[in-house]
């Protein structure tokens, strides 16, 4: 894993690879297009998922990470399947957002059906806190404290009312590239690999359209993806302006 400082503007912190292209992909492909710097940290290595090897997956979240254009893609190589809000995993998270210094973080849900986006969505906001305390920035030695300014929670499956929807109307096609570049997780490898697996049926790139769609609808695009964040937003969040600056009709082709 490289300890490669590389500054970011914004940081998705995901359970599995694929979980950050399925639930934010295209605000981070808007983000990206606008001239921001996303990075996305994966917290296991996927290697539960009933579809596809470790090695799959990984060359699987390469491929994905360059048609979003990301800036870093790390893992955290907890257990898939096992992942745990502990003390030491918060404090690896928390070196993390010190490390590479992110203005947004965009995280799971902490009510989640799979206890990993949960455990993700609490580890997440508990190295946000953590991150900008000073003592435990010098007890460990590294960049100095450091706290997002915001923290919003992306929709996997449980729905919430969103604070924000983005309109990604005009970089849905890249997303569901990206997401199609995690071919072992839309097609069965084996033939007694029915999709029963699936709590919500098989056909992960269809719901994503549908519920993509829906928030879309809600805002008069298209489509769109829901945020969450606690409390009001503020009209100076830096998410709020990174998005005026990046303008869904924006390009860095055009
Ligand atoms: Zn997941």
């Amino acid at each position: 894993m490289t300890e490669e400082r590389t500054p970011l503007d914004v940081l998705a912190i995901a359970a599995h690879p694929d979980d950050a292209e399925i639930s934010a992909g295209g605000t981070i492909a808007r983000l990206v297009e606008g001239g921001y710097r996303v990075g996305v940290l994966d917290l296991t290595r996927g290697e539960m998922g009933t579809r596809g090897t470790r090695e799959d997956r990984q060359a699987e979240a390469e491929a994905a990470s360059k048609v979003l254009g990301l800036r870093l893609r790390r893992n955290l190589g907890l257990p898939d399947g096992r992942v745990e809000a502990t003390v030491e995993a918060r404090e690896r998270l928390a070196a993390i957002l010190r490390l590479h210094t992110p203005r947004v973080v965009l995280a799971h849900h902490t009510d989640d059906p799979h206890p990993d986006h949960c455990a993700a969505g609490v580890l997440a906001q508990e190295a946000w806190y953590l991150s900008g305390l000073r003592r435990l920035a010098e007890q460990d030695g590294g960049p100095p404290a450091h706290r997002p300014a915001r923290l919003y929670r992306f929709l996997s499956h449980t729905a919430f009312a969103p604070s924000l929807v983005v309109d990604v109307t005009r970089v849905f096609d890249r997303k569901l590239e990206a997401i199609r570049a995690y071919a072992t997780q839309l097609e069965a490898q084996d033939p007694g690999d029915t999709g029963k697996h699936f709590l919500f049926g098989a056909d992960l790139e269809q719901r994503v359209i549908t519920k993509n769609r829906y928030h879309g609808e809600s805002i008069g695009v298209e489509y769109g993806e829901p945020l969450l964040a606690e409390g009001p937003v503020s009209a100076d969040c830096p998410l709020v302006a990174m998005l005026a600056a990046a303008p869904p009709g924006t390009s860095r082709d055009e």
